[in-house]
């Protein structure tokens, strides 16, 4: 006994069979019912997904013995030889191979003829869009005029490529790819009919792969069969796929722009011999989930949009979050440029090297906005060493606010929340200092009005030069000291310990000036810049805080 390949064995012989075109299904059992279907109709949509199924099962509709019936019995001989195919008068022509003005004029000729055992002669002419101009002219005078005893079915997966004149004529009915879940209870069904024994992960990986086609995923569920593969590894191994994992790892590696790592994954598949064009095809597809999952937030929309198990949505999510918008379309574009290159090298592991290190090689992008929240959050920073519960809860703000959709409502809220909170002493200037003393504390302020700078090292301490010796013994009083640092707490939310020194000409401007630059580089501030944006010093320009 010869083994009749799924797709045969399960086509759907009834309209109810036919799963995922409810909307095409539904409208032709109507038109049927109410005597209402056109004489030429246009099936069209991606291939695989039940055109010349349906097809058939209008044409036993119109035949059947019981009929026209929206519920063709599939008992009577019309029915059955429709199914074989063996009916004379439901005639399947193929477009690709047929296309001449020719075999359109013999079709002609053959249908003034009465059919000899149905009720109506049916025309299904597959992949229609495959014919010449001439045989499309030729077609057109049928059209115009068809005998009440025919009918036309054309199906297309390109019904742009139909001309104009033709498609005006027919009634168009639009066939969808199916979803992952379509496809999945599909398969589970047929999976559990022919005691396959497989688990969930393998059907997904099946349905996954099959992009919406139906016959597609029957024909490589034979395969699964053939090898026996019963678990998601097993039916990447008989397909020849690469595990998400893997993808998953890969894509991490080039977000983390980590050559050696992703060549290494790339070796080890090579050598389990998976096929490299099929890798790239995946990545890209992973890189695709990345950006649609970086940009759509509604659960609901991202559920249909994307293809992948509830753990590896997290996981991706996850990894989005440290890499911006921008980046992730760059990576991708870079991809889907070279995948042709590679399609059609005859060396597809060095293109698919170099693609590798090309992308690898590829700047970071960093979005603006990113940029704009990091910088609020750097000059709100409490910046004291060795705090590291601040600086934690830092880390954690500065992803919240690189990572979330800048919406509106959360900038106001986010500038409130900076409003109420006390102002850091190094956003502003040393002037305001000076200015607020002149109300609380106007003896100190006017003596410090006569100083030539202050600054503040590394270590926290409020330097203050004074160019007179009287200057310097009076700040230097326990008491005024003391007043400077309650005055400076009060204004800048700091504390502060308050140094008086005697100015020398050299003091700052020369000797100092590398201890200056030294400080200024250690600085927490810009130690935390450095940090936030992966950057490195070129160049320091004194600018010394200055109170004049
Ligand atoms: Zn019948």
């Amino acid at each position: 006994m010869s083994y009749l390949v799924l797709a045969r064995k399960w086509r759907p012989q009834r309209f109810e069979d036919v799963i995922g075109q409810n909307h095409v299904t539904k409208t032709l059992q109507n038109a049927i019912k109410n005597d209402r279907l056109a004489h030429a109709l246009l099936f069209s949509g991606p291939r695989g997904v039940g055109k010349t199924s349906v097809a058939r099962i209008v044409a036993k509709a119109l035949n059947c013995k019981k009929g026209p019936t929206p519920v063709p019995c599939n008992r009577c001989e019309i029915c059955k030889r429709i199914t074989a195919g063996n009916e004379i008068d439901v005639l399947e022509i193929d477009g690709a191979s047929n296309r001449g003005i020719d075999e359109i004029r013999q079709l002609r000729e053959e249908i003034k003829f009465r059919p000899v055992n149905c009720r109506y002669r049916v025309n299904i002419i597959d992949e229609v869009h495959m014919l010449t101009k001439e045989a499309f002219n030729a077609l057109l005078k049928t059209l115009e005029e068809p005998p009440p005893h025919v009918y036309f079915i054309f199906a297309t997966t390109e019904p742009q490529r139909i001309p104009a004149t033709i498609h005006s004529r027919c009634q168009h009915y639009e066939f969808k790819r199916l979803n992952i879940i379509e496809l999945k209870a599909h398969l589970k069904k047929i999976s559990d009919a022919e005691n396959l024994g497989l688990n969930e992960e393998g059907l997904h990986i099946i349905a996954r792969q099959a992009k919406g086609s139906v016959r597609d995923s029957l024909s490589l569920l034979d395969q699964v069969a053939a090898f026996g593969a019963t678990t998601a590894e097993e039916v990447c191994q008989a397909l020849g796929i690469v595990e998400t994992i893997s993808i998953q790892q890969l894509a991490t590696f080039i977000l983390k722009r980590d050559v050696a790592k992703s060549l290494e994954i790339i070796d080890e598949l090579y050598r389990f011999g998976v096929d490299l064009q099929s890798i790239i095809e995946q990545l890209i597809r992973y890189f695709r989930h990345l950006l649609i999952i970086k940009t759509v937030k509604d659960p609901k929309i991202l559920g249909t949009l994307i293809d992948l198990v509830s753990e590896e949505i997290e996981l991706a999510k996850e990894l989005t979050k440290s890499y911006s918008y921008s980046d992730i379309l760059q990576l991708l574009n870079k991809m889907l440029d070279d995948f042709d290159v590679i399609k059609k090298s005859t060396n597809p592991r060095i293109r698919v090297e170099l693609l590798l290190i090309s992308l690898c090689h590829m700047e970071e992008v960093v979005c603006l906005e990113d940029i704009i929240s990091k910088l609020d959050n750097l000059s709100n920073t409490p910046l004291r060493e060795g705090d590291k519960e601040k600086n934690s809860s830092y880390e954690e703000n500065l992803y919240k606010t690189s990572n979330n959709s800048y919406n509106i409502n959360d900038k106001l809220s986010y500038d409130d929340k900076i409003a109420n909170q006390p102002k850091p002493c190094d956003s502003i200037s040393l002037d305001s200092f000076v200015t607020y003393l002149k109300n609380t504390a106007p003896v100190i302020a006017s003596v410090l009005e006569e100083c030539k700078s202050i600054k503040i090292d590394s270590n926290n301490k409020l330097i203050i030069f004074c160019e007179h010796e009287w200057a310097v013994s009076f700040l230097k009083e326990e008491e005024h000291k003391k007043e400077i640092e309650k005055r400076f707490r009060e204004l800048f939310h700091k504390e502060l310990e308050v140094e008086i020194r005697l100015f020398k000409s050299d003091d700052i401007d020369q000797t100092n000036n590398k201890d200056s630059k030294k400080e200024l580089m250690e600085h927490p501030l810009v130690q935390k810049a450095i940090d936030v944006f992966d950057a490195r010093i070129l160049r320091v320009d004194m600018n010394d805080f200055s109170l004049k």
